[in-house]
């Protein structure tokens, strides 16, 4: 399928590796060029010039912490007039709910609820004047069925959710859509650092506990940075202009509810 994408410019977020490079490498496919963005230079530099490599687009790399008004400035000054927003960062570490602090929801809130939004308020501008963008927001599966240990991603990622669900439909008529994914476990460095903290709780080994999660999981399976990047394109492309507002899971199965 023609995504109809090719020539416009995109800024993916934390991108150098996992969901949101799953979704930098779709949209280069499409002949989207690309902003990418991470805080590890080198990492970033490899990708960006991998994905100029394999599909011949134009990516400007800008290494910088996203979560901060300063990153914030940079990438944005960087990318200048863009058609599509993919906007993803590092999520919070787990813990138990009577562990955090203030500081602690403040800095989840930064980067999973207030990054994302200060994005969208920098781009929805030129988008609406132009008629088309696109917005689309990583955020988690934990947004429709919580995850216990991740009180603080549940709280920051929910909080965009309500965000987008009203600023989805007041921009829509402009040609401009906002939609969510939400992913499930995916084989990716965040996936193996959770298996890890699994193995070492219960004595077994990484491959164990990567076999213990597969199997709560109908698809029996992680998903892939390719596959979610594959959904990321389509939200992008000509063809999703009537899916505004909307969360949409990808989880092999594993949240269990009927709608
Ligand atoms: P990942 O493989 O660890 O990749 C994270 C990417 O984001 C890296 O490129 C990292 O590069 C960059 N990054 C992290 N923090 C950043 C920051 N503050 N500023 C700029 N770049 C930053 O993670 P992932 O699995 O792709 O996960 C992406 C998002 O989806 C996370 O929020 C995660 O919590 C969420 N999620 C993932 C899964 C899963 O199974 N993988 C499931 C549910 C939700 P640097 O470290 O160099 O900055």
């Amino acid at each position: 399928m023609d995504l109809g994408i090719k020539g416009k410019r995109a800024l993916v977020t934390a991108s150098s590796k996992g969901l949101g490079r799953g979704c930098a490498e779709a949209l280069a496919a499409a002949g989207v060029d690309l902003v990418l963005n991470a805080r590890g230079a080198d990492a970033l530099e490899q990708t960006a010039s991998s994905i100029r490599d394999a599909y011949g687009v134009a990516v400007t790399a800008v290494a910088t912490d996203i979560t901060t008004a300063e990153g914030q400035k940079l990438v944005l000054d960087a990318a200048g007039s863009i058609d599509i927003l993919v906007t993803n960062a590092g999520g919070p570490p787990p813990g138990l709910w009577s562990d955090w602090e203030r500081d602690d929801f403040i800095k989840a809130l930064d980067a999973n609820m207030l990054t994302p939004i200060a994005l969208m308020k920098a781009s929805l501008p030129g988008m609406m004047d132009k008629g088309w963008g696109r917005v689309v927001n990583i955020t988690s599966q934990s947004v429709k069925a919580p995850i216990p240990q991740l009180g603080l991603s549940n709280a920051a990622r929910t909080g965009l959710t309500g965000y987008v669900a009203g600023t989805a439909r007041q921009v829509a008529e402009k040609g401009v859509t906002i939609n969510n994914m939400l992913p499930g476990i995916h084989a990716t460095d965040r996936a193996v650092s959770l298996d890890g903290g699994a193995a070492q709780a219960q004595g077994i080994s990484v491959e164990e506990a990567k076999t213990q999660r597969e199997a709560t999981i109908p698809a029996r399976r992680y998903g892939t940075p390719e596959e979610f990047g594959a959904m990321c394109a389509f939200l992008c492309s000509i063809h999703s202009g009537f899916i505004v507002g909307q969360n949409i899971l990808l989880d092999g199965g594993a949240t269990n509810a009927t709608i």
